[in-house]
């Protein structure tokens, strides 16, 4: 095994990705309770004192909800970049101020055999980040909170072996269902979140020989099916001659419970 990977949670209500090599260990968001990410990593044999560091993409509750628990239970250093950190620490608590790190979009930040990179994303929270984590010859990528795709994003994404991307909401659904019109704007804002469609576009832009496996995620609970945003994806892709299964695996990140262990 060089690398693994795979989602505790993932979805409006929550988000939490652990990936690792043998030696480092690292959780992407922390969007629920300590607990629960306890339990989840018991499920990979990994216990909460072997993660190395907390990488936040932004600050809303549903990253960082248990981040500041799990930071002072285990002693883990929580990353973040500079406006996240003001945004998010009155939410997350008294972290020790050697737990406390910045990033910066960008800037490769190195941890022990890992090289994580931060890359700016269009969504309306501080100053939210996607990551693209670099180890044994490896690229992992998580995206997700995009409200529109840009060139950065596409940059970060190509070549990821594993790729944890947005499929947030249907855009018919979210129309006719029942948010109040302030919050449908919000979510189809340029700032808000991605839907089936534009992730699909996005994944038939950039997909390469490299990628091999696609997880769908953050999905809302109110404007989405999980067999819905697959088949979407699928289609879309399908319209650029690229077959899923074939070229790519692709599958669903779980809400609650862990998805499937990757290794590559
Ligand atoms: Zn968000
Ligand atoms: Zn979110």
């Amino acid at each position: 095994m060089a690398m693994e990977f795979c989602t505790l949670v993932s979805g409006s209500s929550g988000n939490c990705t652990y990936m690792g090599t043998k030696h480092t260990k690292i959780l992407v968001d922390v969007g629920v309770s300590g607990k629960k990410i306890e339990s989840g990593l018991a499920e990979l044999s990994v216990q909460g004192s072997e993660i190395d560091g907390i990488f936040i993409t932004h600050e809303h509750l549903d990253h960082i909800k248990g981040a500041g628990v799990f930071s002072r239970r285990y002693n883990v250093p929580i990353y973040a970049t500079f406006d996240t950190w003001r945004a998010m620490e009155d939410t997350l608590g008294k972290i020790a101020p050697d737990n406390r790190r910045y990033v910066y979009p960008e800037e490769n930040c190195i941890l022990n055999d890992l090289c994580i990179q931060p890359f700016s994303i269009p969504h309306d929270a501080a100053e939210p980040v996607g990551f693209s984590v670099f180890g044994a010859g490896r690229k992992i990528t998580v995206a997700t909170d995009l409200g529109c795709v840009t060139d950065t994003i596409k940059e970060h994404i190509a070549d990821s072996q594993i790729l944890l991307l947005e499929a947030n909401h249907d855009v018919d659904m979210l129309k006719n269902g029942p948010y109040p019109w302030h919050l449908k704007q919000r979510v189809l804002s340029d700032v808000g979140h991605l839907s089936n469609m534009n992730a699909g576009g996005l994944l038939a832009e950039v997909m390469s020989g490299k990628m091999e496996h696609v997880l769908l995620g953050h999905l809302s609970a109110e404007n989405n099916e999980p067999a819905l945003a697959y088949h979407t994806v699928e289609r879309v892709l399908a319209c650029s001659k690229i077959q899923v299964g074939k070229h790519i695996h692709m599958e669903m990140a779980n809400r609650n419970f862990n998805g499937r262990k990757i290794e590559i």
